[in-house]
């Protein structure tokens, strides 16, 4: 049985703007679950009324198959770190992890003991004895993932936890909470609105949008078969091409090039027949030069990106752009026509109206 289930959870603040609309999740006890989407798709509203710090208008939360919708947050027993981590500033690092124990009426030689665990989980053995005023903002957010965890309960929300920091401690601090995450086996939900951290930290993501979930899929789902344009655009860095065209004789013209899509769209062949679709591909799957089976396009380069380990290449194919990534060996000159080829697997057609996989 699923450890947390949301079913058909709305909510509707109480100026009637409808920021979640029908969310169903079921999160398997363990499982480390992310929210990504743009800002103000209701990832923290949702997350918040998981946490018990808002109402849900309409639907069903329940924990261990157990109705929570009417518990308080601390009847939960969940633990939430959030973006801005409010230590108590006049307390050392020691304190500030004890204090949530202290108040239950934990014993001192237990606290002790957790605090040390915990300092020694997070790499803050050292300091112990700081005021957070003297730690970097990397360990001052290390200690209040520590308040968290030391309570031992068996939910983790997260919302944005890494956004104060700088990228290099946002990468560290990434496989740290993913450490963590393994080490206490608590079923975490986090939130963010970087696709990157949804992919490199989540069992399963939910990619949401304007209130609604648009797909919930492991990293791999969501990057290879995405549903519609919206998750294959936000999903991968550079986002994934997009080419709009009418399919004429099951072919569409791009640039000088006649694409054969007809076995593609297979038994849609007739239905998009002189009707719009919009061929993707992503940047990391052309290659430049030609194998069996491929599709061939042909760009003017307009610009590129040497990144060190591979670079970016933007090319105009005359009424759409494209970028493409190619090895630093490979980088083509400015204002060169380039042949590129994308193997037939690594094409996703989808209805230029409703924008959804064309499968
Ligand atoms: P961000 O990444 O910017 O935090 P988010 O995806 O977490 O965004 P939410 O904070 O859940 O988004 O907000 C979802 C929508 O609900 C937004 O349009 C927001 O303006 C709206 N909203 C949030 N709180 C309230 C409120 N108390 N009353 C009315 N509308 C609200």
């Amino acid at each position: 049985m699923a450890y947390l289930t949301l079913r058909n959870v709305n909510k509707i603040y109480p100026n009637g703007f409808h920021a979640v609309h029908d969310f169903n999740l079921e999160a398997e006890k363990g499982e480390f679950i992310v929210f990504v989407g743009p800002s103000g798709c209701g990832k923290s509203t949702t997350l918040r009324m998981i946490a018990g710090l808002e109402d849900i208008s309409k639907g069903e939360f329940l924990i261990n198959g157990n109705l929570a919708n009417n518990l308080g947050p601390r009847e939960r027993e969940v633990a939430m770190v959030f973006q801005s981590y409010a230590l108590y500033p006049h307390m050392t690092v020691y304190d500030n992890l004890a204090f949530g124990l202290s108040l239950q009426g934990v014993d001192e030689d237990v606290i002790e003991k957790r605090v040390q665990k915990t300092a020694e989980i997070l790499g803050l053995t050292e300091y112990l004895d700081r005021m957070p005023r003297a730690l970097s903002g990397g360990q001052r957010q290390r200690v209040a993932v520590g308040r968290s965890i030391i309570r031992k309960v068996g939910v983790f929300l997260m919302d944005e936890p890494l956004s104060n920091l700088d990228a290099k401690q946002r990468v560290t601090m990434r496989s740290e909470i993913t450490q963590i995450h393994r080490e206490t086996g608590a079923t975490t939900i986090y939130v963010t609105h970087d696709q990157t951290e949804a992919m490199t930290m989540a069992d399963r993501i939910v990619v949401m949008k304007d209130g609604y979930i648009q797909q919930v899929g492991t990293p791999k789902e969501v990057y290879f078969r995405p549903v519609n344009m919206f998750v294959a655009g936000f999903i991968g860095e550079p986002p994934m091409n997009f080419i709009r065209r009418t399919v004429q004789d099951g072919k569409i013209l791009v640039g000088s090039r006649e694409i054969d899509v007809k076995d593609k769209l297979g038994a849609h062949a007739a239905e998009y027949e002189g009707k719009e679709i919009v061929m993707g591909f992503r940047p990391e799957a052309i290659s430049l030069s030609a194998q069996a089976e491929d599709y061939a396009l042909s760009g003017m380069v307009e610009l590129t990106e040497m990144l060190g380990d591979n670079a970016n290449v933007y090319v105009d194919i005359e009424e759409s752009k494209a970028i493409l990534k190619v090895t630093p060996h490979e980088i083509p000159e400015m204002d060169e026509e380039i042949v590129f080829y994308i193997p037939r697997g690594s094409v996703y057609l989808f209805d230029a109206k409703t924008e959804e996989i064309i499968d």
